[in-house]
Formats: C-alpha cells, sequence, structure tokens
C-alpha cells in the first residue's frame, strides 16, 4: 500500500497539523496517537457446503474520553488493521466534532458479504459476536452499522450478546431495526444529517443552494438518502453511481426515488433514466444523458463533489481533475492527504467526513439514549434533534477556520482537540482532588 494512500498514517499526519495550531497535553496527544485497545479475533465459518473458512475480525478501541467507545463493524474484503485504526481514530474526532459523549471504535471482517448467503452472514455475525462479548457493551463500546452492515446484522449481534449476558440489551447496538429498539430516523441520519451540515456551510458561505449541481459518487444508504435530501433542498442533483457505475444527465434528475427503485430492481444504477415511473436506457437519448463510471462521475463539472463510497477516492492522480468548488465527504476518509493539499491549493472547499458524516452517529446516540431512558422519540423530534447538533457542529467549525485561518477539516479536529483537551483535564482535576483527600 502507498503511503499516501494508507489510512492510518494520514490520519496521524492530520492529528500532528491539527496539533501544531492547537498544542494539547502532551500524555493526551500519545493517547491519540495510540489506540486503547485492538482486538483481533479468528471467525471460523461452516459454509453451506460444508467446508470451513476463517475470516479475521478486528475491533479497535481506540480512546473512551469522553464515553464508551463507538463506532460501525463493516464487512469487506479490503478490511485491515491500518484501516480500522484510522477508522477508530476518525469516529473519536467525529464524536467529539458532533458533540456526543461517545468515544472512537472500529470493527470489521475481511469477508466479502456479497459471496454468502443469508445463512453464512447470520452464522458470521454470531461467531464474530461470541469473539467480541468480552470487550463490548453498552457502557464499553457500542458497535453499529457500517459498510455492507445493516440492521439486520445489528438484530443478530443484539440476539447473541443478549444470549450471553443473560437478558436483553439493547443498548449494545445502534442502528437496530425499530422492533428491536431502533430509532425513528437512525436510516436517514448520516444522509440527511449531510445535507444539514452542507447547508449549514452553505449559508455561513452566503451562498444560495437553489440549484446549485451535485454529482454523487456512491448509492447506498448514505448516498441514496443525501440525494433526496440534497433535491429537496432544491439542488440539481445530476449523476449518481455505484460500483458498477452510474448515470448522468446534466438536467438533473427528476426523481431519486425512481432511480432507487429502478437500482433495487436492476441491481445497479446504470441504464436507471426515468420519465415518469418507466425507467430504462431506451430514456436516456430523450433526456439527454449518458452512462458514467464511478471514477469519472468525480471529475464532472457540478458543483458540489461527494464522495459515499470508500476510502481514498479523491487522489493526486484525480485531484487536479476535479472541477467542483465544494467536498462534501460522506464516505469515511476518501481524500488522500496529497489530494487535500491540491485542493487546498486551489481553494476548493473540503467539508470533511468527521462533520460531514456525523449524523449517523448523532442519532445511533439518540438511539442509545432512548434505550438506557427507555424512551421512545417521534422521527421529528429526531430530526429536530440532528438538525441542531449539525448546525452547531458546523458553526464551531466554521468559526474556528476563520480564527485560526485553517481549512474545515483542521479546524474540525481542532474543535474535536479542545473538547478533549476540556476532558481530559477535568479528570485530572477530579483525580488529583482524590489523590489530596
Ligand atoms: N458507521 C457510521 C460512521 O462511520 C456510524 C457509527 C455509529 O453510529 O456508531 O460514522
Amino acid at each position: 500500500m502507498m503511503t499516501d494512500n494508507n489510512p492510518w498514517t494520514r490520519a496521524q499526519k492530520q492529528l500532528q497539523t491539527a496539533a501544531k495550531n492547537f498544542p494539547i497535553d502532551p500524555m493526551l496527544l500519545a493517547r491519540l496517537q495510540n489506540p486503547d485497545r485492538i482486538v483481533e479475533v479468528s471467525v471460523p465459518l461452516s459454509m453451506d457446503d460444508g467446508s470451513i473458512n476463517v475470516y479475521q475480525g478486528f475491533r479497535v478501541q481506540h480512546n473512551n474520553i469522553l464515553g464508551p467507545y463507538k463506532g460501525g463493524l463493516r464487512y469487506h474484503p479490503r478490511v485491515d488493521m491500518d484501516e480500522v485504526k484510522a477508522l477508530s481514530f476518525w469516529m473519536t474526532i467525529k464524536n467529539a466534532v458532533v458533540g456526543v459523549p461517545f468515544g472512537g471504535g472500529k470493527g470489521g471482517v475481511n469477508v466479502d458479504p456479497k459471496k454468502l448467503s443469508a445463512g453464512e452472514l447470520e452464522r458470521l455475525t454470531r461467531e464474530f459476536t461470541r469473539k467480541l462479548f468480552p470487550v463490548i457493551g453498552p457502557e464499553i463500546d457500542v458497535p453499529a452499522p457500517d459498510v455492507n452492515t445493516n440492521g439486520k446484522i445489528m438484530a443478530w449481534i443484539l440476539d447473541e450478546y443478549s444470549k450471553l449476558a443473560g437478558h436483553e440489551t439493547p443498548a449494545v447496538v445502534t442502528g437496530k431495526p425499530l422492533e428491536r429498539g431502533g430509532s425513528l430516523g437512525r436510516p436517514e441520519a448520516t444522509g440527511l444529517g449531510g445535507s444539514y451540515a452542507l447547508l449549514s456551510i452553505l449559508k455561513m458561505m452566503r451562498k444560495r443552494p437553489e440549484g446549485l449541481t451535485v454529482a454523487i459518487q456512491g448509492f447506498g444508504n448514505v448516498g441514496s438518502y443525501l440525494a433526496e435530501y440534497l433535491h429537496e433542498a432544491g439542488l440539481k442533483v445530476v449523476a449518481l453511481s455505484d460500483s458498477k457505475g452510474g448515470i448522468y444527465v446534466p438536467a438533473g434528475i427528476a426523481s431519486i426515488h425512481e432511480v432507487q427503485r429502478c437500482k433495487e430492481k436492476s441491481g445497479k444504477i446504470g441504464g436507471c433514466y426515468c420519465i415518469g415511473s418507466v425507467c430504462d436506457l431506451s430514456n436516456m437519448k430523450k433526456l439527454g444523458g449518458r452512462e458514467i463510471s464511478s471514477e469519472k462521475i468525480l471529475e464532472l463539472p457540478v458543483d458540489i463533489l461527494v464522495p459515499a463510497a470508500l476510502e481514498n477516492a479523491l487522489t493526486k492522480e484525480n485531484a487536479k481533475k476535479i472541477k467542483a468548488s465544494i467536498i462534501l465527504e460522506m464516505a469515511n476518509g476518501p481524500t488522500t492527504a496529497e489530494a487535500d493539499a491540491i485542493f487546498k491549493s486551489k481553494g476548493i472547499i473540503v467539508i470533511p467526513d468527521v462533520l460531514a458524516n456525523s449524523g449517523g452517529v448523532a442519532v445511533s446516540y439518540f438511539e442509545w439514549y432512548q434505550n438506557v431512558h427507555k424512551k421512545h422519540w417521534g422521527k421529528k423530534d429526531v430530526f429536530k434533534k440532528l438538525k441542531g447538533k449539525m448546525e452547531r457542529a458546523c458553526e464551531k467549525v466554521h468559526d474556528i477556520s476563520l480564527r485560526y485561518k485553517v481549512p474545515l477539516r483542521e479546524a474540525a479536529y481542532i474543535s474535536a482537540l479542545k473538547s478533549l483537551s476540556e476532558k481530559n483535564a477535568g479528570a485530572h482535576k477530579a483525580s488529583a482532588r482524590k489523590k489530596r483527600r
């Protein structure tokens, strides 16, 4: 792996850059440079054909100064320790930026879930949960969905954990189905939070959102809701893609919902040109659209570019070809350090992942809170609280960016380091008082 593409090396560089502008206690810096705990487990799985495969599972508990470790579990063949370490570090920063009382954690299994049957996926998840049981729990470490994982998988984790704990423990995971203690609004949260973040930053830049063009790479849970909400807010979504490719309609995609339905039916976005409820390739010419690859979508002449798929989408190779003036990072770690430097020199505004996609974990916190306090909030209430959290976080980061004259990513890190330092100092004072007694 090239150094620039190694997410853990990059995460460390980002931390060092921020710590130059906002010096922190050396002990705190050392803690942030080294995850609290790294757990690696083996996950043997008996396949439907009788053979046995063994997968590697990871959980990195990066830091718990602000609260229990919190972050998703991903199933992907590319999952490795450096990736999970970086993702867990970004969760520590993200949770501090959006203001939830959680630390940072992340985990995953290096498996391609698309190659597993439903039964194999369930057995894999249950075995992984048994292996993680000693290190997770509502007050210890609370997993959630991430790439290729969902509510159903969270429900299996909840089942298996509850069996071992001896009682139903809904607060051990978030992103659960409603009937298992999930929160209304959690499926929409990351995408909706991203739209709140973008609108709020645009407002501070005194830019009107109406008519701004948007291209989105990634049409999973995050990209699809985001597209819907941006469309609703009056922006013009012109291009959408998934891993197999996508569509570009310069005049604007009329209905995100129809594209979504078409993708569900055909398994891909390519060809989903919709006129009314009829979506197929034959409409392409009529709409003046064309097919586009998931790499080329990044280089379209749009106002706002949204990488909402995996890490390292924007690299030094394609950064110079980016025409958007704003990048909304909905994936975690989509921009390499070299690409980031190019965007800075070109004056492209990057709304960083740790701010842009923090709506997901914000509503995870609401879910956890409702579980712990046995409450049920309505969807409107959840959305209102989410909006408040996103707007406050954006204002804070924007202010810091002006005051320190740094890009939004560095500002977000400074905002996080401030919260972590305050909590850390508070904890030290309390322990010094105890010692004196
Ligand atoms: N996987 C999501 C993220 O990267 C959500 C994590 C959570 O809700 O704990 O932010």
